[in-house]
């Protein structure tokens, strides 16, 4: 039986992880946490998923939540005019309901799970020397340990990595008590030109349903400063920037409270993509998995849909595989088949990190007069390789909106 290690038991290692399992591979999971200490921490995520991916988790079984998991029918995008209205609005049904089900409810039943099924999950922090014996020990050493001090093995790709610097502050909090916004059906995206967004959608946490209040900050700027915030003083700062910037969510939010002392989060990072190979002080070599070699800013809510992606992508390959050495060529061919695939929302996400050139503020208010074209947007946060090309250029967005018009 062929023996695969995997360092991280997050979306993507825990995905891998079980369909390698249901497929008879001998599978190790490395966890720095217990599923306990992961329901009882800190959120980390808001983690909406669309269809593409929730079918991943679907086909193996994982989809434990059902009717409980509030809908995300749809998503409605706001652009404030800086005087408390919006300069344009546009909201559509997502052709595939999307779920967000808070990581420490997912990942403590996926262990469980993955255990339940034969897999075998280790608890402590991989260190070099632990990579070194895993790789020694196994066919296979895929590391997938997200934002983690290991992910450092790999090397930053600066070809594909426009950014050294994080170009959002993230601040998020869980709540319950927000009204709904009649217009909207789901996600809540608002633009705040200049300063950064602000994003609420429905989830499953802990305690139950929920709402998450959602703020990226441009580094610097007024949406920024909230690391070492207490949680129920981010909650308030939260609410004063509601009223300053984007009143019709503040109107939501009068009367919500936070899900628990866990449930805010701040941080920022640098979006990076890595090469996908690291080679250890021995010479072994390590295949690194999701947001380890791909990881996007929060903006377009693409990482734990990459991070599942990537998982099925990689099973894909590994089971095409066969009894073949896992060496470093299968590692490239691995890596090249997702990024293939997943190197649209890379771009779409970093563009949307820059200020909106004109076409495509044309194609947003194109979007506000005709459904057509917001339906075809909306969708494309499930795959974005739809509107990649029209989206990201200006003479194909220009064809496009004169096709659809027409
Ligand atoms: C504020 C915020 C909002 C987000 N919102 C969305 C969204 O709406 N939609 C979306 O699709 N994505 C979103 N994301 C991104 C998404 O959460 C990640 O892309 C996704 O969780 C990545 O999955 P992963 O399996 O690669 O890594 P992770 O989920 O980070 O899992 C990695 C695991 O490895 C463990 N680990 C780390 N180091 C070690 C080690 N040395 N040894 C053992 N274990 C280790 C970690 O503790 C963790 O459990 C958001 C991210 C942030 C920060």
């Amino acid at each position: 039986m062929r023996k695969i290690t995997i360092v991280g038991a997050g979306q993507a290692g825990l995905q891998l992880g079980i369909g390698l399992i249901d497929h008879g591979y001998d599978v190790t999971i490395v966890s720095n946490r217990t599923g306990d200490q992961i329901r009882e921490g800190r959120v980390m995520s808001s983690q909406a998923m669309f269809g593409t991916a929730l079918a991943h988790e679907r086909n193996l079984g994982l989809d434990f939540w059902g009717d409980a998991c509030p809908s995300i029918a749809g998503l409605g995008v706001s652009i404030a005019n800086g005087q408390g209205g919006r300069a344009l609005s546009f909201a559509a049904r997502l052709d595939a309901t999307a779920h967000s089900i808070d990581q420490r409810v997912k990942m403590p039943l996926w262990m469980g799970e993955f255990a339940r099924r034969g897999g075998r999950l280790e608890i402590h922090e991989a260190g070099l020397a632990d990579l070194e014996r895993y790789a020694a020990e196994s066919d296979l050493m895929i590391v997938a340990a997200g934002k983690g001090e290991i992910a450092g093995l790999f090397e930053r790709d600066a070809e594909r990595s426009p950014y050294d610097a994080p170009q959002r502050a993230l601040a998020l909090a869980y709540v319950t008590g927000m009204a709904p916004l009649p217009d909207r059906p789901g996600v809540s995206f608002n633009v705040i030109p200049g300063l950064g967004e602000y994003f609420t959608m429905p989830s499953l946490t802990t305690s139950g349903p929920c709402d998450i209040m959602f703020f990226e900050g441009v580094p610097g700027g007024p949406l920024d400063g909230f690391d070492g915030l207490a949680p129920d003083a981010q909650l308030a700062k939260f609410q004063e920037l509601l009223r300053a910037y984007v009143p019709w969510e503040a109107e939501r939010c009068t009367d919500v409270a936070l899900t628990d002392w866990n449930g805010t989060l701040a941080g920022r990072f640098a979006p990076t993509v890595r090469k996908p190979v690291a080679t250890l002080p021995s010479g072994a070599r390590v295949l690194g998995l999701a947001d380890v070699v791909v990881l996007n800013d929060p903006i377009t809510g693409q990482g734990s849909n990459n991070a599942s992606k990537c998982a099925a992508s990689y099973l894909a390959t590994i089971l095409d595989h066969g009894e073949r050495p896992y060496d470093a060529a299968f590692m490239e061919l691995a890596f090249g088949r997702f990024w293939d695939n997943a190197q649209s929302a890379t771009a779409w996400t970093n563009a949307m990190l820059g200020a909106p050139p004109q076409h495509v503020l044309e194609l947003f208010a194109a979007a506000s007069a005709n459904s057509r074209i917001a339906a075809r947007f909306v969708n494309g946060f499930d795959d974005p390789r739809d509107f990649f090309h029209w989206f990201m250029d200006p003479a194909a967005a220009k064809n496009y909106l004169a096709k659809v018009t027409a």
